[in-house]
């Protein structure tokens, strides 16, 4: 292997450690911050999501609650008790946890989060470059690739940043992240014809199309910083003949390891870092709420 495995767990452990004097700081003003998580019906994708915030807000003593609506619930249901929980001044942070059923219009229901409770950064004002840059909430998940990025000492300005991807959540604003940064940046999606001849000019290559080993070696840039952003359960048969379930990138970890300069795992890349950058986003929410 010559790509330098860059470690996701050990970089959100330290973004943690950095937000537990904020947090001491507003506790010492009588505040605790505290994060809503909305969600309808019990798709497992979206339960499990809220269990894992769950979890990584009560191990740092941020306040969490969870409202989950009927699973039928429609575009005007949803955005009702987002009306509310904007007006909520106990709550600091709001998470919009999908999928949601084919009645609501998520896109829509963007526009209506406070975008200072918008701690996932999907707010247009926060996932692009709309809002003043100092003041908005950046989309966890982008901002986790370009942290780890910025970890491989990826400088952006003058490179050439390719995304696989040009997902809403992810792809999109990850190329507004790097546009910011002063990167050349090629977005490239289901339609993209000869995939591997933008991929393989990149100098820092980020793929988030929810595709099983998308990237092989043979697509890479000697060098290149690859950060893998796919997230895949696969039935994957063990050489023993039997069937397991794994959760792997949408990166060929073993051949692009062989040519990458830097690049992340999966599992331990970037979803840690996602995780703790939801929790920096509250604690930074709940900062400016407080004036
Ligand atoms: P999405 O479905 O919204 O977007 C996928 C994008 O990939 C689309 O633009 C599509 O055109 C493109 N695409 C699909 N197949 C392609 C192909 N063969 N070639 C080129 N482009 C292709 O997905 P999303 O919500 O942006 O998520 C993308 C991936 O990131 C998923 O695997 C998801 O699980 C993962 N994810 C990870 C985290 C994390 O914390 N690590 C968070 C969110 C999403």
């Amino acid at each position: 292997m010559a790509a330098h495995i860059l470690d996701g767990r050990a970089l959100a452990e330290e973004i943690r450690a950095a937000i537990r004097p904020r947090l001491a700081r507003l506790a010492a003003r009588g505040y605790s911050p505290h994060l809503l998580a909305l969600r309808a019906g019990e798709d497992p994708a979206a339960v499990l999501y809220a269990k894992a915030q769950a979890r990584a807000c009560e191990r740092e003593g941020i306040g969490f609650s969870e409202e989950v609506l009927p699973a039928g619930a429609d575009t005007a249901q949803v955005r009702a008790r987002l009306d509310a929980a904007n007006r909520d001044p106990k709550l600091s942070g709001i998470l919009v946890v999908k999928p949601f059923g084919p009645g609501v219009d998520f896109a829509a229901l963007r526009v209506h989060i406070d975008p200072l409770k918008d701690v996932e950064g999907i707010h247009p004002q926060n996932t692009s470059l709309l809002g003043p840059a100092a003041s908005a909430l950046p989309p966890c998940t982008a901002a986790a690739a370009v942290e780890l990025a910025h970890a491989a000492g990826f400088p952006f300005r003058g490179r050439h940043v390719v995304i696989v991807g040009a997902g809403e959540t992810v792809g999109t604003p990850l190329a507004l992240l790097a546009l910011q940064r002063w990167a050349t940046v090629t977005v490239c999606h289901i339609y993209t014809e000869r995939l591997a001849d933008h991929t393989s000019r990149a100098d820092g290559l980020f793929v988030a199309a929810g595709r099983p080993r998308l990237i092989r070696g043979d697509m890479v840039k000697p060098g290149a910083v690859v950060i893998d952003i796919g997230i895949n359960r696969i039935a994957d048969v063990e050489p023993d003949g039997a069937t397991r379930t794994r959760i792997v990138g949408d990166v060929d970890f073993e051949s692009v390891g062989a040519v990458a300069g830097h690049l992340t795992p999966v599992p331990g890349g970037v979803g840690p870092l996602t995780v703790a950058l939801l929790l920096r986003n509250i604690v930074a929410a709940a900062e400016r709420q407080r004036g």
